[in-house]
């Protein structure tokens, strides 16, 4: 029987509980993805044995092909293998081999017999096959009935089920899923909401065919996620890079980067390649961008640093601003973050300055200036472009959208000079 379609079903009541996260799951369905398997449904249980073979019976009556991580352990917690044993109908019982294998181990490993818990781990339905754990003591199992319908269990510990899953068990899978792929291509865009962007890519002609697209909204901006499924991996990346393509026409330059590209690293690259510095006046946003731009190893050669302005008096006597203007038009206000930018180059002898002034919140709005008034500016070379904004969101939500909307400004501000540059000189390429 080919497998096209898998369930996963991790097994824990520390998953349950949230006090950990179930890394497992998503491991399982990426790389199950890219080998052309579509995980059909995700469940997370109890460790109970009821709990389990309810979970794994459901999932082999629509499925038919089910993997479950946990539970496989010498404990009193583990239950995963009896119960599954139940749902095949078959009996437990000793596995010599195995129980023989795991007394050598721990005799050359340890110099001590083999605990009396640890034989729990050779104990497996009868009928199953092992799959070897490279990194741990207890073996997964692999079920499989007289129809064709399969169950994998695999370990809980991380590091053993991605040892196993990719040792022992992508081989077995990919041997039985034909050679169809799930592919995806996801592009960035920031500084347009996701209403406007639907609205945009539904009135694009003729749709994207054979694919699904994703709106991903988060703090930063949309990621639009193009899935194919079902195609070989030649027919999917065509028709993905002709999606990407015609997106990227229709979308235009709110779209900063593909994959899991992080603007600040946009921009150094852009600054790197005009040979330009950069400096920082940050005031509601307390460094955070730059932090942002010098987590990139190698920032150092754009990056000359930056002040947090954060008081008044630091915007006046560090950065330049005039008290003047602070006074007239408060410290949220264009003529600030515009001279604020300017300082920031300035004072630290950098081609770019970008400067954020803004109300976080909670507290701190007025009427004329709710919380989320926020504005930037962006100084190269002594051209200032500053733009009002009004964000939304909690204080750490408005904080961060401040960092990406600056870091957005410089990226586009780049690439207006690039293109104003590229045409100056075919201009005087055309006149010589
Ligand atoms: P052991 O032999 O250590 O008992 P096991 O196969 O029985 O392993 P569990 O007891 O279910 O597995 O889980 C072991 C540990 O692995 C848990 O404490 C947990 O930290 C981690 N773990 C279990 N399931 C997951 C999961 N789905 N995602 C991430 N971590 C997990
Ligand atoms: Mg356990």
């Amino acid at each position: 029987v080919r497998t096209t379609k898998v369930e996963i079903i991790t097994i824990g009541d520390e998953l349950l509980l949230g006090f950990t996260i179930d890394t497992n799951g998503a491991h399982l369905a990426r790389e199950l993805a890219a080998a052309g398997i579509e995980v059909a449904r995700r469940v997370t249980v109890r460790d109970d044995g009821e709990a389990i073979a309810g979970a794994v019976r459901e999932a082999l009556d629509r499925t038919g092909a089910v993997i479950t991580t946990g539970g496989l352990g010498p404990t009193s917690d583990d239950h995963s293998k009896a119960a599954v044993a139940v749902v095949f109908g078959r009996d437990m019982r000793l596995d010599e081999e195995h129980l023989a294998w795991m007394e050598a181990r721990w005799q050359a490993r340890f110099k001590r017999p083999l605990p009396a818990s640890n034989r729990a781990q050779a104990i497996l339905p009868e009928g199953a096959r092992k799959l070897t754990n490279n990194h741990g003591s207890a073996p997964g199992v692999w079920m499989e009935d007289d129809r064709g319908r399969w169950v994998a269990m695999l370990p809980g510990v991380p590091r053993e089920m991605r040892g196993m899953l990719a040792d022992t068990l992508m081989p077995l899978l990919r041997g039985r899923s034909g050679d169809s792929v799930v592919q995806s291509r996801t592009l960035r865009t920031t500084g347009v909401a996701e209403s406007l962007l639907a609205d945009w890519i539904d009135a694009m002609e003729g749709g994207f065919p054979g694919l699904d697209l994703a709106y991903l909204p988060g703090v930063d901006g949309v990621d639009l996620r193009l899935t194919a499924r079902g195609l070989g991996a030649t027919a999917a990346d065509e028709a993905l890079d002709q999606a990407a393509r015609r997106l990227k026409e229709r979308i235009g330059v709110a779209v900063y980067g593909e994959g899991d590209a992080d603007l600040a690293a946009v921009v150094l690259d852009m600054c790197r390649h005009a040979d330009l510095r950069l400096a920082l006046g940050e005031s509601c946003t307390g460094g955070l961008v730059g932090g942002r731009l010098t987590a990139i190893p190698g920032s150092s050669d754009v990056v000359v640093g930056g002040v947090i302005a954060y008081d008044d008096d630091v915007k006046v006597t560090l950065l330049g601003v005039d008290p003047a203007d602070v006074a007239a038009h408060g410290a949220v206000s264009e003529p600030v973050v515009r001279q604020m930018a300017a300082g920031a180059r300035s004072v630290t002898g950098a081609h770019v300055g970008l400067a954020v002034t803004g109300i976080a919140g909670p507290t701190g709005g007025t009427p004329e200036k709710p919380v989320g008034t926020v504005w930037i500016a962006a100084d190269v070379e002594g051209a200032i472009r500053s733009v009002g904004l009004r964000l939304w969101g909690d204080r750490d939500e408005i904080r961060r959208r401040s960092a990406q909307a600056v870091l957005d400004l410089a990226r586009r501000v780049l690439l207006a000079r690039q293109t104003e540059q590229s045409s100056n000189s075919a201009a005087e390429a055309s006149r010589a």
